[in-house]
């Protein structure tokens, strides 16, 4: 529930030098000069409002009477109802008018554009920028280098140590490879443990929590003051719920964790081991061979890797760039030949072909 008081505040006259003069008063006491705009502005409200509250009707009707005005001619303050000045005579519609508004500077407004249409040549510089630097565009250039690398490794079927939880441990024969193929890994468990497999979490009971809630605690007055502009100020008061807070015990759910354990088996099974590699590389296209690596027995076996480069040269400061290719294309370039290359400037070659194909 809102409640307003209006009292009369007090101020004092800059010219004798008088203090605490009623707000009611429009002119000093003791030397009778009007009161002005400044001495209003500089108006104190009461200490005590409830004290000083005005209580006559025809008072309260003065003090909501309007904001004063000041007279044009002399300064003096007049009631908001007064047509002419109490002081000097001077008509209240004689002020004059509002002063012009101050005129807008239009060195401002076109700095403004000014600087509008710097930023937007930035964007475009810098849009211009973008769509250079990630174009493709294509340089001539040739090959100057083309390498082979052949590697031969022997590898022998042997025992191999694995372990794995039992679930997924499926014990099996082995069937051993002849000449080098046809084999099956066997699987055969030699040791099982309880192992450690995760954490689960349960409810083991309740426990206590403080928590913080928040209730209803009566209700605490806030106040505004605010000047009438005549000399009287209302003060507004209005009630507002408090609300306070209070630690409170709660009960939740309690969790505990607790290992979870399963089997875990080592076993023994097989598989290809590398035991040793041989490498043969060059250049070109003459000479490409394999090393021979000699097997014995059946639980040997010879595998072949191979890796072909192609090395482009382009632009003007002969820049390279390598391309590992299938042989199939590698067979198909010569040392020398002419090519485009694609270039983008951000991230380099991103391709190359010849000048008689078409461009992708
Ligand atoms: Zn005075
Ligand atoms: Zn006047």
């Amino acid at each position: 529930m809102d409640t307003t008081v209006t009292a009369w505040g007090t101020w004092d006259c800059t010219r004798c030098g008088q203090k605490d003069i009623t707000g009611r008063d429009k002119r000093c006491p003791s030397c009778g000069d009007p009161r002005e705009q400044h001495e209003l502005d500089a108006m104190r409200p009461p200490d005590d409002f409830d004290g000083a509250a005005i209580a006559s009707p025809d008072e309260l009707a003065l003090a909501h009477d309007g904001p004063d005005w000041s007279c044009r001619y002399c300064g003096s303050n007049n009631r908001a109802s007064s047509p002419t000045c109490d002081s000097c005579g001077g008509g209240r519609d004689g002020q004059p008018p509002p002063k012009p508004a101050e005129a807008p500077a239009p060195a401002r407004a076109s700095w403004l554009t000014r600087r509008r249409r710097w930023l937007l040549g930035l964007l475009l510089a810098f849009v211009a920028l973008v769509t250079w630097c990630t174009l493709d565009h294509e340089l001539a250039g040739k090959v100057v280098g083309l390498h082979w690398t052949h590697t031969t490794t022997l590898q022998r079927w042997q025992d191999v140590d694995r372990g794995d939880w039992k679930t997924s441990v499926h014990e099996r024969a082995e069937v051993p490879p002849r000449a080098g193929r046809g084999e099956v890994a066997g699987v055969a468990i030699t040791a099982c443990r309880e192992k450690h497999h995760h954490d689960e979490s349960y409810a083991c009971g309740t426990e206590n929590y403080q928590a913080t809630e928040s209730y209803s605690c009566g209700s605490t007055q806030s106040c505004s003051t605010r000047s009438n502009g005549n000399g009287s100020f209302s003060r507004t008061c209005t009630s507002v719920p408090r609300t306070c807070t209070r630690s409170v015990t709660r009960t939740r759910t309690r969790y505990c964790s607790r290992p979870i354990y399963a089997t875990w088996c080592d076993y023994v099974t097989q598989d290809w081991v590398p035991a040793r590699s041989q490498v043969v590389s060059g250049d070109g296209h003459d000479g490409l061979r394999f090393a021979e690596i000699a097997t014995s027995g059946d639980r040997e076996r010879t595998v072949q890797d191979s890796r072909y480069t192609v090395v482009f040269a382009y632009g003007d400061d002969g820049e390279t760039y390598a391309r590992e290719l299938p042989r199939s294309e590698y067979d198909g370039w010569k040392d020398g030949e002419p090519v485009l290359v694609s270039v983008d400037r951000l991230h380099g070659p991103t391709g190359v072909r010849r000048p008689s194909d078409p461009a992708e």
